[in-house]
């Protein structure tokens, strides 16, 4: 496992052996990291300048992940740097985020794309926003799921 430097986590998180959480990351609290997870933070990855000289630190900019409240990142899944993965979402194992997951999607594959929504308990909603395990409301708002209270 790596925690690099200038890595934010929150309470109660839970990270898994293997993770690899790159300089930037910044996760909230109650975030599970799957085993093998990798949050990347360079969009513009070069080992060197086009004339051939090695990058400085102060030749690229840091483009830290940041995972919100809740959210859930499946074994050996890959988020590209820069991209915010949603509260109370789902990132599938072996998933790669390259764009924002809002909060509740669950997302899969590569390019991640959502294939339901999520609960706050982890379980699906149905077509009504309905949690079938523990019978949560959500209402969708703005291309997101919020929970109504
Ligand atoms: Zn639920």
């Amino acid at each position: 496992m790596l925690i690099d430097l200038d890595v934010q986590v929150g309470s109660r998180c839970k990270i898994q052996n293997n993770a690899l959480l790159y300089h930037g990351a910044v996760l909230g609290d109650e975030v599970f990291i799957g085993p093998g997870v990798c949050l990347t933070n360079d969009r513009y990855p070069r080992a060197a300048a086009p004339d051939g000289s090695l990058k400085a630190d102060a030749d690229w900019v840091v483009s830290g992940v940041s995972v919100e409240r809740g959210a859930a990142i499946g074994a050996h899944a890959v988020v590209v740097g820069g991209v915010r993965i949603g509260a109370w979402s789902m990132v599938g194992s072996g998933a790669v985020a390259t764009r924002d997951v809002p909060a509740h999607a669950v997302v899969a594959g590569n390019p991640a794309r959502r294939i339901e929504w999520a609960c706050r308990c982890g379980h699906p909603l149905d077509a009504a926003f309905i949690c079938a395990t523990c019978g949560a409301k959500h209402m969708l708002v703005d291309a997101a799921v919020v929970v109504l209270v």
